[in-house]
């Protein structure tokens, strides 16, 4: 079922891909095309269910075209899923496959990497489509691996959440948790470590809390913990859906600002976080960093410096979300879907809809 489809969100496209000699079985949402070609990452994950697979790209793929308009790209909304575990079934051939798939859209839907998929994935991608952004770098142009450029994105609008809800300018002496030290996890410690941010860290994987504790003097906590240790900022940077009723009540922080997509399992949680005096830097808002880059390579001619610059203006951008949040007294997810909303809406009802990529 997918028009009845709890999270079925007037998707303009959704569709099914398997082969059978890779044993590819992926989903490629796309949401909106009213901005201009949908664009967004591929995600390699273990499902338990197709239904959850389908739930996953269809949430994600709305949530790329509010990430896009609120980035200010020409850019729709889109997403894929590869349903599959990506340390274990993952080879050139099913990559190829995938490829291919993307490229029998045509350009409505461009490709990049998201959890599971690497930069050299996204070569192989390359071979088989021209609708895939997030290569290798080359010199002084935009691209490579996103994460970087994502994690400097949160941090920005982690700069715009403690100056409206901590009246300070500057992280030092602050704490700050992250769920998840991951590609950007790692980079956003990194950029807060330098602030003079007192960190703790947790992760399913020894190895990467490890490097943190060593590299930046990170505190380690069980992935259980995490989200629930007393900190002026919790940062979630790994999977989605962690923040429900029953987990907001038991958090110990004020802000809560980081990479991972659909934080909020539920829209209405975000009044939740509200009620409890937890100021919510919509997730969207603040990781479109990977996504500008990503939209810099895809339409080629810009450099490295044209992108952070890019990327630093989601300061601003997060800054009117909470301000208008906090004057109007509503949640800042939803402040920001309906801003979201009404550039698409413009954009649609101008014309600019179902475009394909060039
Ligand atoms: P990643 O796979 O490199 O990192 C995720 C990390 O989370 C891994 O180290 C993993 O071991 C860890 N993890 C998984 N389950 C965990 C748990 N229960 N508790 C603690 N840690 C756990 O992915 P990434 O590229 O760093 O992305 C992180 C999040 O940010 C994802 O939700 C992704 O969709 C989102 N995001 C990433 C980018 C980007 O540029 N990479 C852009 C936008 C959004």
């Amino acid at each position: 079922m997918i028009f009845g489809a709890e999270n079925f969100d007037a998707h303009e496209q959704v569709v099914f891909f398997h082969d059978q000699d890779s044993g590819l079985k992926a989903i490629v949402a796309v949401h909106s095309t009213a901005l201009g070609p949908a664009a967004g990452g591929c995600r390699m994950w273990p499902y338990a269910t197709e239904a959850q697979a389908l739930t996953d790209v269809l949430r994600l793929s709305r949530g790329m075209s509010f990430k896009n308009a609120m980035a200010g790209l020409s850019f729709g909304g889109g997403k894929s899923v590869i349903i599959g575990d990506a340390r274990r079934e993952k080879s050139e051939g099913l990559l190829r496959a995938f490829g291919r798939a993307v490229g029998s859209l045509n350009g409505r839907y461009i490709t990049a990497e998201d959890v599971g998929i690497t930069e050299a994935d996204v070569g192989i991608l390359a071979q088989e489509t021209q609708y895939v952004s997030g290569r290798k770098q080359v010199g002084a142009a935009a691209g490579g691996n996103p994460a970087p450029k994502t994690a400097f994105g949160v941090f920005q609008g982690m700069r715009a959440a403690i100056e409206l809800k901590l009246q300070r300018k500057d992280f030092a002496g602050l704490t700050v948790a992250v769920q998840g030290i991951g590609q950007v996890g790692y980079h956003l410690c990194r950029l807060l470590h330098k602030e003079g941010v007192s960190l703790v860290v947790a992760d399913v994987n020894t190895d990467s809390v490890a490097r943190a504790a060593a590299e930046f003097g990170a505190r380690v906590v069980t992935p259980e913990e995490v989200l629930f240790v007393k900190a002026d900022i919790v940062a979630p940077c790994a999977l989605g859906a962690i923040l429900t009723p029953d987990s907001v009540a038991r958090l110990q922080t004020s802000i809560i600002a980081g990479a991972a997509n659909n934080q909020l399992a539920t829209d209405a949680v975000g009044e939740t976080l509200k009620n409890h005096g937890i100021l919510y830097a919509p997730d969207y808002v603040i990781n479109s960093g990977g996504i500008i880059n990503v939209s810099l390579e895809y339409a080629g001619g810009h450099d490295e410096k044209e992108a952070w610059t890019k990327v630093a203006r989601i300061y601003e951008t997060t800054h009117m979300v909470l301000e208008r949040a906090m004057n109007e007294q509503r949640a800042p997810n939803a402040v920001a879907d309906e801003m979201a909303k009404n550039l698409i809406a413009a954009a649609r009802s101008a014309g600019r809809g179902g475009k394909a990529a060039a």
